[in-house]
C-alpha cells in the first residue's frame, strides 16, 4: 500500500524513465527499469561452449573438442568455464550501460541474479569471486567500478584481489590480436588468495575473453586451482 503510494507520488512528481526504454516507470521503487525490459533479455542457451560460453551451433559441430567453441579450442586460454547472462545486445545491453555509463547501480543486483541463473555451472564449488579491477584513475571518474557492484550480487564472497597495474585502453575498440597485447601485464596481485581455491572472475562484458584470461593468469601464478569466468554479457568479438 504504502510502496504503491509512494510508487504514484514519484511517478506523477517526477516521471522517472526506464533506463532501458525510456517509457515512464510504473513502479520507480522497484529500480530503474522495466518489467518488460527485464523480460525482453535474450539468454544464453544451450549448446554453449564449455570453456567461454558462446552459442555453440549445434550440440555436434565440435564433437571430440569437448564441446568448446572453434576460438577455444585454438587458443591456450587457462580459464576453464565461462558463462553470461546472454549477447551484449538490446536490453542486456542498454542496462549494463545504464549500470556503467549512467550510474544506475540499482540494476547490479537484479543482473546478479540473472548471472547466478546463467552461471550455476561456474559457481558450483566456487570459493570466492574476484571483480576485474578498474585502473585507480578511472575508478575515481566513475566512483565505482561495475565489476565489482556485480560481484557482490553472484552469492560468493567476493574478494579484491587484483589490481590494475596500468590504464589500458577501452577493449571495445580493438580487434581480437590487439586485446591480448592490450590486457597483457595488465593486473597484479593486491591480495593473498588461499593456495588451491577455485576463483571465478566477474566483469560486465567479455568479448575475446583477453581480460578475464590476464586476471586469471595472475590468481593462478597466486596459488588457485582454477579460474572461472562470470560476465553480465558477452560481446561478438570484431573480425579482424
Ligand atoms: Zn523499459
Ligand atoms: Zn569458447
Amino acid at each position: 500500500m504504502i510502496r504503491a503510494m509512494t510508487d504514484a507520488l514519484i511517478a506523477t512528481l517526477l516521471a522517472p524513465c526506464c533506463a532501458c526504454c525510456r517509457a515512464p516507470l510504473e513502479e520507480p521503487t522497484r529500480g530503474a527499469v522495466c518489467p518488460a525490459c527485464w523480460a525482453s533479455i535474450p539468454l544464453a542457451h544451450d549448446p554453449l561452449c564449455e570453456t567461454c560460453g558462446d552459442a555453440l551451433s549445434s550440440w555436434r559441430t565440435e564433437a571430440g573438442h569437448n564441446r568448446r567453441c572453434s576460438r577455444c579450442h585454438r587458443s591456450h586460454r587457462v580459464i576453464t568455464r565461462g558463462r553470461s547472462i546472454g549477447p551484449y545486445e538490446g536490453a542486456l545491453r542498454d542496462i549494463v550501460h545504464a549500470l556503467k555509463y549512467e550510474g544506475r547501480r540499482s540494476v547490479a543486483k537484479p543482473l546478479g541474479t540473472l548471472m547466478i541463473r546463467a552461471g550455476a555451472a561456474v559457481l558450483d564449488g566456487a570459493d570466492f569471486a574476484v571483480p576485474v579491477p578498474l585502473h585507480l584513475a578511472r575508478h575515481y571518474s566513475r566512483a565505482f567500478n561495475q565489476a565489482a557492484e556485480l560481484a557482490a550480487h553472484v552469492g560468493v564472497p567476493v574478494v579484491h584481489a587484483l589490481q590494475r597495474r596500468r590504464a589500458t585502453a577501452t577493449q571495445t575498440d580493438l580487434l581480437e590480436g590487439q586485446r591480448h597485447a592490450n590486457v597483457k601485464d595488465a593486473f597484479r596481485l593486491h591480495r593473498r588468495i588461499p593456495a588451491g581455491s577455485v576463483v571465478v572472475v566477474v566483469d560486465d562484458v567479455s568479448t575475446t575473453g583477453a581480460t578475464v584470461d590476464a586476471c586469471a593468469r595472475v590468481l593462478l601464478a597466486a596459488g588457485a586451482r582454477e579460474v572461472r569466468a562470470l560476465t553480465a554479457a558477452r560481446a561478438a568479438a570484431r573480425l579482424p
